[in-house]
Protein backbone atom coordinates (compact mmCIF):
# COMPACT_ATOMS: atom_id res chain seq x y z
CA UNK A 1 0.00 0.00 0.00
CA UNK A 2 1.14 3.72 -0.84
CA UNK A 3 2.23 5.48 2.69
CA UNK A 4 -0.56 6.51 4.27
CA UNK A 5 0.69 10.43 4.49
CA UNK A 6 -0.11 10.36 0.84
CA UNK A 7 -3.65 10.04 1.31
CA UNK A 8 -6.20 12.94 0.55
CA UNK A 9 -8.03 13.56 4.46
CA UNK A 10 -11.04 12.00 3.17
CA UNK A 11 -9.53 8.95 2.00
CA UNK A 12 -7.82 8.65 5.19
CA UNK A 13 -11.01 9.47 7.31
CA UNK A 14 -12.88 6.40 5.10
CA UNK A 15 -10.19 4.02 5.86
CA UNK A 16 -10.68 5.04 9.62
CA UNK A 17 -14.09 4.52 10.00
CA UNK A 18 -13.82 1.04 7.63
CA UNK A 19 -11.10 0.07 10.46
CA UNK A 20 -8.66 -0.30 7.36
CA UNK A 21 -6.38 1.36 9.52
CA UNK A 22 -5.93 3.10 13.05
CA UNK A 23 -5.92 6.42 14.32
CA UNK A 24 -2.67 5.29 15.88
CA UNK A 25 -1.07 4.20 12.48
CA UNK A 26 -2.10 7.39 11.02
CA UNK A 27 -0.95 10.10 13.32
CA UNK A 28 2.35 7.88 13.42
CA UNK A 29 2.75 8.03 10.00
CA UNK A 30 2.88 11.69 9.56
CA UNK A 31 4.51 12.36 12.90
CA UNK A 32 7.74 10.16 11.40
CA UNK A 33 7.46 11.92 8.47
CA UNK A 34 7.29 15.41 9.75
CA UNK A 35 10.13 14.09 11.84
CA UNK A 36 11.89 13.56 8.77
CA UNK A 37 11.25 17.13 7.13
CA UNK A 38 12.92 19.42 9.62
CA UNK A 39 14.94 20.94 6.38
CA UNK A 40 11.61 22.47 5.64
CA UNK A 41 11.22 24.30 8.58
CA UNK A 42 7.38 24.10 8.56
CA UNK A 43 6.41 23.65 12.32
CA UNK A 44 7.37 25.91 15.20
CA UNK A 45 5.87 23.77 17.95
CA UNK A 46 4.91 19.75 17.53
CA UNK A 47 2.31 18.54 20.06
CA UNK A 48 3.28 14.77 18.50
CA UNK A 49 3.08 12.95 21.89
CA UNK A 50 -0.16 14.19 22.85
CA UNK A 51 -1.40 13.43 19.37
CA UNK A 52 -0.09 9.97 19.88
CA UNK A 53 -1.53 9.56 22.79
CA UNK A 54 -4.97 10.80 21.64
CA UNK A 55 -4.98 8.47 18.30
CA UNK A 56 -4.67 5.36 20.54
CA UNK A 57 -7.54 6.41 23.31
CA UNK A 58 -9.58 7.48 19.88
CA UNK A 59 -8.75 3.83 18.47
CA UNK A 60 -9.74 2.68 21.75
CA UNK A 61 -13.15 4.87 21.91
CA UNK A 62 -14.48 4.74 18.15
CA UNK A 63 -16.59 7.92 17.05
CA UNK A 64 -17.80 6.99 13.57
CA UNK A 65 -20.48 10.10 13.52
CA UNK A 66 -17.62 12.52 13.90
CA UNK A 67 -16.28 14.08 10.28
CA UNK A 68 -12.69 14.35 11.18
CA UNK A 69 -12.16 11.29 13.41
CA UNK A 70 -8.88 10.45 13.73
CA UNK A 71 -7.38 12.88 11.23
CA UNK A 72 -3.89 14.54 12.43
CA UNK A 73 -3.79 18.33 11.67
CA UNK A 74 -1.34 21.18 12.39
CA UNK A 75 -2.83 24.60 11.87
CA UNK A 76 -1.27 27.72 10.97
CA UNK A 77 0.19 29.47 14.02
CA UNK A 78 -2.01 32.31 14.30
CA UNK A 79 -5.27 29.85 15.57
CA UNK A 80 -4.66 30.33 19.23
CA UNK A 81 -4.42 27.02 21.03
CA UNK A 82 -5.23 26.27 24.61
CA UNK A 83 -2.23 25.67 26.46
CA UNK A 84 -0.20 25.27 23.14
CA UNK A 85 2.51 28.31 22.60
CA UNK A 86 0.69 30.78 19.97
CA UNK A 87 3.13 32.80 18.17
CA UNK A 88 1.96 34.88 14.85
CA UNK A 89 5.40 33.49 14.42
CA UNK A 90 6.59 36.84 16.34
CA UNK A 91 9.13 37.13 19.26
CA UNK A 92 6.62 39.40 20.58
CA UNK A 93 4.33 36.37 21.27
CA UNK A 94 7.33 33.97 22.15
CA UNK A 95 6.29 31.79 24.75
CA UNK A 96 2.61 32.71 24.44
CA UNK A 97 -0.20 30.40 25.43
CA UNK A 98 -3.12 31.43 25.38
CA UNK A 99 -6.15 30.73 27.51
CA UNK A 100 -8.57 29.81 25.25
CA UNK A 101 -9.03 28.15 22.08
CA UNK A 102 -10.15 29.68 18.57
CA UNK A 103 -13.80 28.89 17.42
CA UNK A 104 -11.94 27.48 13.90
CA UNK A 105 -10.08 25.12 15.52
CA UNK A 106 -12.46 24.25 18.36
CA UNK A 107 -14.60 23.32 15.34
CA UNK A 108 -11.92 21.32 14.17
CA UNK A 109 -11.23 19.11 17.25
CA UNK A 110 -14.84 18.94 18.04
CA UNK A 111 -15.42 17.02 15.25
CA UNK A 112 -12.19 14.40 15.94
CA UNK A 113 -9.51 15.63 14.34
CA UNK A 114 -6.26 15.56 16.35
CA UNK A 115 -3.45 18.55 16.62
CA UNK A 116 -0.12 17.65 15.29
CA UNK A 117 1.42 21.14 15.98
CA UNK A 118 1.40 24.80 14.96
CA UNK A 119 3.31 26.04 11.32
CA UNK A 120 4.91 28.57 10.78
CA UNK A 121 3.74 31.65 8.77
CA UNK A 122 4.83 35.10 7.89
CA UNK A 123 4.90 38.12 11.10
CA UNK A 124 1.43 38.49 11.94
CA UNK A 125 0.50 36.97 8.28
CA UNK A 126 2.29 40.14 6.57
CA UNK A 127 4.23 38.74 3.61
CA UNK A 128 4.31 36.56 0.62
CA UNK A 129 7.01 34.41 0.89
CA UNK A 130 7.30 33.46 4.50
CA UNK A 131 10.32 35.43 5.08
CA UNK A 132 9.08 37.49 7.95
CA UNK A 133 8.82 34.53 10.59
CA UNK A 134 10.89 35.33 13.65
CA UNK A 135 11.71 31.45 13.11
CA UNK A 136 13.35 31.45 10.21
CA UNK A 137 11.82 31.02 6.51
CA UNK A 138 9.97 27.86 5.40
CA UNK A 139 11.25 26.20 2.49
CA UNK A 140 9.13 24.78 -0.71
CA UNK A 141 9.73 21.04 -1.32
CA UNK A 142 9.65 22.45 -5.22
CA UNK A 143 12.60 23.02 -6.06
CA UNK A 144 15.12 24.36 -8.95
CA UNK A 145 18.65 24.71 -8.53
CA UNK A 146 18.28 26.59 -6.00
CA UNK A 147 15.86 26.83 -2.46
CA UNK A 148 12.16 28.20 -3.41
CA UNK A 149 9.82 30.46 -0.77
CA UNK A 150 6.60 28.01 -0.48
CA UNK A 151 4.79 31.94 -0.64
CA UNK A 152 3.17 33.40 2.42
CA UNK A 153 1.70 34.15 4.30
CA UNK A 154 0.64 30.95 5.14
CA UNK A 155 4.00 28.96 4.05
CA UNK A 156 4.53 26.45 6.63
CA UNK A 157 1.00 25.44 5.95
CA UNK A 158 1.18 24.72 2.14
CA UNK A 159 4.84 23.21 2.40
CA UNK A 160 3.29 21.24 5.28
CA UNK A 161 0.27 20.23 3.35
CA UNK A 162 2.16 19.65 0.29
CA UNK A 163 4.63 17.16 1.69
CA UNK A 164 2.73 15.53 3.37
CA UNK A 165 3.33 17.05 6.48
CA UNK A 166 0.28 17.10 8.01
CA UNK A 167 -3.45 15.73 6.34
CA UNK A 168 -4.74 18.93 5.72
CA UNK A 169 -4.70 22.31 7.50
CA UNK A 170 -5.90 26.13 8.24
CA UNK A 171 -4.71 29.25 7.12
CA UNK A 172 -6.00 32.57 6.81
CA UNK A 173 -6.14 34.91 3.76
CA UNK A 174 -5.92 38.47 4.79
CA UNK A 175 -5.28 39.74 0.85
CA UNK A 176 -4.06 36.01 -0.76
CA UNK A 177 -2.13 34.18 2.26
CA UNK A 178 -4.00 31.17 1.52
CA UNK A 179 -4.25 30.85 -2.26
CA UNK A 180 -0.44 32.26 -3.12
CA UNK A 181 1.09 29.37 -1.06
CA UNK A 182 -1.41 26.86 -2.29
CA UNK A 183 -0.46 28.09 -5.95
CA UNK A 184 3.03 28.45 -5.30
CA UNK A 185 3.08 24.25 -3.44
CA UNK A 186 0.52 22.87 -5.84
CA UNK A 187 -2.11 22.22 -3.25
CA UNK A 188 -5.56 23.92 -2.94
CA UNK A 189 -6.77 26.73 -0.97
CA UNK A 190 -10.09 28.26 -0.16
CA UNK A 191 -10.28 31.87 1.24
CA UNK A 192 -14.09 31.57 2.23
CA UNK A 193 -16.28 34.88 1.76
CA UNK A 194 -16.22 37.28 4.87
CA UNK A 195 -17.37 36.42 7.63
CA UNK A 196 -18.51 32.31 6.37
CA UNK A 197 -15.67 31.37 9.58
CA UNK A 198 -15.37 33.37 12.91
CA UNK A 199 -12.39 34.80 13.54
CA UNK A 200 -12.44 34.60 17.15
CA UNK A 201 -9.03 33.60 18.55
CA UNK A 202 -7.52 34.19 15.46
CA UNK A 203 -4.61 36.97 16.01
CA UNK A 204 -6.29 40.06 13.96
CA UNK A 205 -3.65 41.08 11.03
CA UNK A 206 -6.47 43.16 9.54
CA UNK A 207 -9.73 42.90 10.62
CA UNK A 208 -12.31 43.63 7.75
CA UNK A 209 -10.41 41.51 5.55
CA UNK A 210 -9.00 38.24 7.49
CA UNK A 211 -10.99 35.36 7.13
CA UNK A 212 -9.68 31.62 7.71
CA UNK A 213 -10.27 28.95 5.14
CA UNK A 214 -8.76 25.19 4.31
CA UNK A 215 -5.62 24.64 2.99
CA UNK A 216 -5.56 20.55 1.78
CA UNK A 217 -4.44 18.38 -1.11
CA UNK A 218 -7.74 18.14 -3.08
CA UNK A 219 -11.02 20.16 -3.73
CA UNK A 220 -12.68 17.82 -2.37
CA UNK A 221 -11.20 17.31 1.24
CA UNK A 222 -11.07 21.83 1.04
CA UNK A 223 -15.12 21.00 0.93
CA UNK A 224 -15.06 18.83 3.69
CA UNK A 225 -13.18 21.18 5.72
CA UNK A 226 -15.42 24.16 4.68
CA UNK A 227 -18.51 22.48 6.27
CA UNK A 228 -16.72 21.71 9.43
CA UNK A 229 -15.33 25.15 10.03
CA UNK A 230 -18.15 27.66 8.77
CA UNK A 231 -20.72 28.99 11.08
CA UNK A 232 -22.37 31.89 12.93
CA UNK A 233 -20.09 32.69 16.34
CA UNK A 234 -21.70 35.17 18.76
CA UNK A 235 -18.32 35.56 19.58
CA UNK A 236 -17.55 37.62 16.21
CA UNK A 237 -19.41 40.11 15.20
CA UNK A 238 -18.71 40.08 11.80
CA UNK A 239 -19.64 36.15 11.42
CA UNK A 240 -22.60 35.74 8.74
CA UNK A 241 -25.96 33.77 9.63
CA UNK A 242 -25.52 32.24 6.55
CA UNK A 243 -26.47 28.09 6.78
CA UNK A 244 -23.70 25.93 6.15
CA UNK A 245 -23.96 23.42 3.87
CA UNK A 246 -22.60 20.17 3.72
CA UNK A 247 -20.15 21.11 0.92
CA UNK A 248 -18.36 17.82 0.10
CA UNK A 249 -21.56 15.75 0.17
CA UNK A 250 -22.75 17.91 -2.66
CA UNK A 251 -19.84 18.45 -4.85
CA UNK A 252 -20.89 17.14 -8.06
CA UNK A 253 -18.49 17.48 -11.83
CA UNK A 254 -21.20 18.51 -13.89
CA UNK A 255 -20.95 22.07 -14.47
CA UNK A 256 -22.62 22.07 -17.91
CA UNK A 257 -23.61 25.70 -18.15
CA UNK A 258 -22.06 27.46 -15.97
CA UNK A 259 -21.36 31.42 -16.91
CA UNK A 260 -17.79 31.60 -15.88
CA UNK A 261 -16.17 35.35 -16.43
CA UNK A 262 -12.74 36.18 -17.93
CA UNK A 263 -11.76 39.71 -16.54
CA UNK A 264 -9.85 41.64 -19.39
CA UNK A 265 -7.88 43.89 -16.54
CA UNK A 266 -6.54 40.62 -14.75
CA UNK A 267 -4.26 40.72 -17.94
CA UNK A 268 -1.66 42.99 -15.72
CA UNK A 269 1.62 43.81 -17.27
CA UNK A 270 4.53 41.52 -16.13
CA UNK A 271 2.33 38.37 -15.88
CA UNK A 272 4.48 35.85 -17.45
CA UNK A 273 3.89 34.21 -20.64
CA UNK A 274 3.50 30.86 -19.22
CA UNK A 275 0.97 32.06 -16.91
CA UNK A 276 -1.16 33.36 -19.82
CA UNK A 277 -1.14 30.17 -21.34
CA UNK A 278 -2.44 28.44 -18.04
CA UNK A 279 -5.26 30.70 -18.16
CA UNK A 280 -5.80 29.85 -21.73
CA UNK A 281 -5.86 26.15 -20.66
CA UNK A 282 -8.15 26.55 -17.94
CA UNK A 283 -10.55 28.48 -20.41
CA UNK A 284 -10.18 25.80 -22.46
CA UNK A 285 -10.87 23.08 -20.08
CA UNK A 286 -14.15 24.78 -18.94
CA UNK A 287 -15.28 24.81 -22.11
CA UNK A 288 -15.11 22.06 -22.86
CA UNK A 289 -16.99 20.77 -19.50
CA UNK A 290 -20.09 22.69 -21.75
CA UNK A 291 -19.47 25.92 -19.61
CA UNK A 292 -20.36 29.04 -21.25
CA UNK A 293 -17.18 31.37 -21.19
CA UNK A 294 -17.07 35.39 -21.59
CA UNK A 295 -15.35 38.31 -21.10
CA UNK A 296 -16.27 40.13 -18.17
CA UNK A 297 -14.40 43.84 -16.72
CA UNK A 298 -13.45 44.81 -13.42
CA UNK A 299 -12.40 48.20 -14.40
CA UNK A 300 -10.86 49.16 -10.87
CA UNK A 301 -8.93 46.06 -10.48
CA UNK A 302 -5.45 48.06 -11.01
CA UNK A 303 -6.63 50.38 -7.95
CA UNK A 304 -7.09 47.09 -5.81
CA UNK A 305 -3.37 46.55 -4.62
CA UNK A 306 -2.40 50.47 -3.63
CA UNK A 307 -5.99 49.93 -1.79
CA UNK A 308 -5.49 46.82 0.11
CA UNK A 309 -1.59 48.59 1.26
CA UNK A 310 -3.80 51.40 2.47
CA UNK A 311 -6.24 49.51 4.44
CA UNK A 312 -4.49 46.31 5.73
CA UNK A 313 -1.92 48.70 7.45
CA UNK A 314 -3.97 51.01 8.09
CA UNK A 315 -6.05 48.27 10.61
CA UNK A 316 -2.74 45.95 11.65
CA UNK A 317 -1.37 49.42 12.94
CA UNK A 318 -4.51 49.70 14.69
CA UNK A 319 -4.52 45.49 15.62
CA UNK A 320 -1.44 45.39 16.81
CA UNK A 321 -1.44 48.91 19.52
CA UNK A 322 -1.83 46.16 22.24
CA UNK A 323 1.46 44.60 21.88
CA UNK A 324 2.83 47.18 24.47
CA UNK A 325 5.02 44.66 26.73
CA UNK A 326 2.44 44.64 29.35
CA UNK A 327 -0.35 42.39 27.95
CA UNK A 328 0.82 39.71 26.25
CA UNK A 329 4.39 37.84 25.73
CA UNK A 330 7.50 39.53 25.30
CA UNK A 331 8.63 42.91 27.10
CA UNK A 332 12.18 44.81 27.32
CA UNK A 333 13.16 46.87 29.82
CA UNK A 334 13.25 50.73 29.81
CA UNK A 335 14.03 53.72 32.41
CA UNK A 336 9.91 54.40 32.39
CA UNK A 337 6.73 53.37 31.16
CA UNK A 338 7.44 55.02 27.81
CA UNK A 339 10.87 54.06 27.11
CA UNK A 340 9.67 50.48 27.97
CA UNK A 341 7.26 50.61 25.47
CA UNK A 342 9.50 51.52 22.71
CA UNK A 343 11.84 48.96 23.97
CA UNK A 344 9.17 46.21 23.74
CA UNK A 345 7.45 47.39 20.07
CA UNK A 346 11.01 48.15 18.80
CA UNK A 347 12.55 44.75 19.46
CA UNK A 348 9.61 42.53 19.47
CA UNK A 349 8.54 43.36 15.89
CA UNK A 350 10.08 42.31 12.83
CA UNK A 351 11.46 44.97 9.91
CA UNK A 352 8.09 44.31 7.47
CA UNK A 353 6.02 44.43 10.58
CA UNK A 354 7.19 48.02 11.60
CA UNK A 355 7.08 49.20 7.85
CA UNK A 356 3.61 48.43 8.24
CA UNK A 357 3.08 49.72 11.66
CA UNK A 358 4.05 52.80 10.02
CA UNK A 359 2.33 53.03 6.80
CA UNK A 360 -0.74 52.35 8.34
CA UNK A 361 0.03 55.14 11.33
CA UNK A 362 0.45 57.74 8.69
CA UNK A 363 -2.19 57.27 6.77
CA UNK A 364 -4.79 56.58 9.51
CA UNK A 365 -3.27 60.69 11.23
CA UNK A 366 -4.99 63.64 11.07
CA UNK A 367 -4.35 65.29 7.65
CA UNK A 368 -3.63 62.05 5.39
CA UNK A 369 -6.86 60.24 6.94
CA UNK A 370 -8.94 61.79 4.21
CA UNK A 371 -6.55 61.82 1.58
CA UNK A 372 -5.32 58.08 2.27
CA UNK A 373 -7.61 56.07 4.28
CA UNK A 374 -10.87 57.59 3.18
CA UNK A 375 -9.90 57.56 -0.32
CA UNK A 376 -9.51 53.69 -0.17
CA UNK A 377 -12.34 53.32 1.58
CA UNK A 378 -14.05 54.10 -1.12
CA UNK A 379 -12.33 52.68 -3.95
CA UNK A 380 -12.69 49.58 -2.24
CA UNK A 381 -16.55 50.36 -2.61
CA UNK A 382 -15.84 50.43 -6.90
CA UNK A 383 -14.09 47.49 -6.25
CA UNK A 384 -16.80 45.59 -4.65
CA UNK A 385 -19.38 47.22 -7.11
CA UNK A 386 -17.39 45.91 -10.49
CA UNK A 387 -17.84 42.73 -9.00
CA UNK A 388 -21.64 43.02 -7.87
CA UNK A 389 -22.14 44.32 -11.62
CA UNK A 390 -20.40 41.40 -13.28
CA UNK A 391 -22.16 38.42 -11.35
CA UNK A 392 -25.38 39.85 -12.40
CA UNK A 393 -24.02 38.18 -15.73
CA UNK A 394 -21.96 35.86 -14.48
CA UNK A 395 -21.49 32.61 -11.72
CA UNK A 396 -17.84 32.40 -11.53
CA UNK A 397 -14.30 34.10 -12.56
CA UNK A 398 -11.45 32.30 -13.79
CA UNK A 399 -8.43 33.98 -13.33
CA UNK A 400 -4.36 33.15 -12.61
CA UNK A 401 -3.73 32.72 -9.19
CA UNK A 402 -0.35 34.52 -8.83
CA UNK A 403 1.47 36.78 -11.82
CA UNK A 404 4.57 34.42 -11.14
CA UNK A 405 5.84 30.60 -9.87
CA UNK A 406 7.67 30.55 -6.30
CA UNK A 407 10.52 32.42 -6.39
CA UNK A 408 13.98 31.48 -4.86
CA UNK A 409 14.24 32.29 -1.16
CA UNK A 410 15.99 36.39 -0.42
CA UNK A 411 15.19 37.19 -4.18
CA UNK A 412 12.48 39.73 -3.50
CA UNK A 413 13.11 40.36 0.44
CA UNK A 414 14.74 43.63 0.29
CA UNK A 415 12.34 44.82 -2.61
CA UNK A 416 9.02 45.43 -0.28
CA UNK A 417 7.23 46.36 -3.66
CA UNK A 418 8.10 43.32 -6.19
CA UNK A 419 7.09 41.27 -3.36
CA UNK A 420 3.53 43.10 -2.45
CA UNK A 421 3.04 42.34 -6.49
CA UNK A 422 2.49 38.97 -5.53
CA UNK A 423 -1.02 39.56 -4.64
CA UNK A 424 -1.93 41.51 -7.25
CA UNK A 425 -4.65 38.70 -8.34
CA UNK A 426 -5.45 37.87 -4.76
CA UNK A 427 -6.01 41.27 -3.12
CA UNK A 428 -9.56 42.05 -4.80
CA UNK A 429 -10.87 38.81 -4.02
CA UNK A 430 -10.99 40.42 -0.36
CA UNK A 431 -11.66 43.79 -0.40
CA UNK A 432 -14.64 42.80 -1.61
CA UNK A 433 -15.23 39.50 0.89
CA UNK A 434 -16.08 37.14 -2.01
CA UNK A 435 -15.20 33.51 -1.64
CA UNK A 436 -12.14 32.68 -4.10
CA UNK A 437 -9.87 29.01 -4.50
CA UNK A 438 -6.08 28.66 -6.31
CA UNK A 439 -6.50 25.11 -7.57
CA UNK A 440 -2.89 23.44 -8.88
CA UNK A 441 -3.65 23.65 -12.58
CA UNK A 442 -0.33 22.73 -14.21
CA UNK A 443 3.57 23.49 -14.31
CA UNK A 444 6.03 26.10 -15.59
CA UNK A 445 9.34 25.32 -17.50
CA UNK A 446 10.77 24.73 -14.23
CA UNK A 447 8.78 22.33 -13.35
CA UNK A 448 7.20 24.75 -10.68
CA UNK A 449 3.47 24.16 -9.92
CA UNK A 450 1.05 27.29 -11.01
CA UNK A 451 -2.79 28.08 -9.94
CA UNK A 452 -5.74 29.02 -11.14
CA UNK A 453 -8.50 31.16 -9.06
CA UNK A 454 -12.11 30.77 -9.04
CA UNK A 455 -13.92 33.69 -7.39
CA UNK A 456 -17.48 33.46 -6.63
CA UNK A 457 -20.55 35.38 -5.15
CA UNK A 458 -20.94 35.85 -1.71
CA UNK A 459 -21.99 32.48 0.44
CA UNK A 460 -21.67 31.10 -3.03
CA UNK A 461 -18.92 28.79 -1.80
CA UNK A 462 -20.60 25.52 -3.49
CA UNK A 463 -20.78 27.02 -6.49
CA UNK A 464 -17.03 27.87 -6.49
CA UNK A 465 -16.17 24.65 -5.32
CA UNK A 466 -17.87 22.64 -8.01
CA UNK A 467 -16.20 24.81 -10.29
CA UNK A 468 -13.24 23.80 -8.78
CA UNK A 469 -13.87 19.93 -8.23
CA UNK A 470 -14.42 19.58 -12.44
CA UNK A 471 -11.59 21.68 -13.78
CA UNK A 472 -9.59 19.66 -11.00
CA UNK A 473 -10.52 15.87 -12.47
CA UNK A 474 -10.42 17.10 -15.93
CA UNK A 475 -6.77 18.41 -15.24
CA UNK A 476 -5.76 15.80 -12.98
CA UNK A 477 -2.78 17.31 -11.65
CA UNK A 478 -0.40 15.08 -9.72
CA UNK A 479 2.87 16.17 -7.61
CA UNK A 480 5.96 15.60 -8.78
CA UNK A 481 8.98 16.58 -6.88
CA UNK A 482 11.28 13.69 -4.93
CA UNK A 483 11.61 14.37 -0.77
CA UNK A 484 15.44 16.12 -1.68
CA UNK A 485 15.49 17.38 1.77
CA UNK A 486 15.45 14.09 3.81
N1 LIG B 1 0.87 39.06 1.14
C1 LIG B 1 -0.17 39.91 1.66
C2 LIG B 1 0.39 40.83 2.70
O1 LIG B 1 1.55 40.75 2.99
C3 LIG B 1 -1.30 39.08 2.17
C4 LIG B 1 -1.10 38.55 3.50
C5 LIG B 1 -2.24 37.77 4.01
O2 LIG B 1 -3.15 37.43 3.25
N2 LIG B 1 -2.22 37.52 5.30
O3 LIG B 1 -0.32 41.65 3.25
Amino acid sequence: MSEIYNLTLCQIIEKIKSKEISCEEVTKSFVNRAGKSKKLNCYIEDTFDQALKKSKDQDNKFESDKKLFGAPIAVKDLFCTKGVQTTASSKMLEGFKPEYESTVTSKIWNEGANLLGKLNCDEYAMGSSNETSHFGNVINPYKNDKDLVPGGSSGGSASAVAACLTSATVGTDTGGSIRQPASFTGTVGLKPTYGRCSRWGIVAFASSLDQAGPMTKDVKDSALLLEVIAGHDDKDSTSAQNKVEPFSQKLKKDIKGLKIGIPKEYKIDGISKEILNLWEKGVEVVKSLGCDVKEISLPHTRYALPTYYIIAPAEASSNLARYDGVRYGFRAEGKDLIEMYENTRSLGFGDEVKRRILIGTYVLSSGYYDAYYLKAQRVRRLIKNDFDEAFKKIDTILTPTTPSSAFAIGENIDDPIAMYLNDVLTVPANLAGLPAISIPAGYDQNNLPLGLQLIGKPFDEHTVLNNAFAIEQSINFKSNFKDWWM
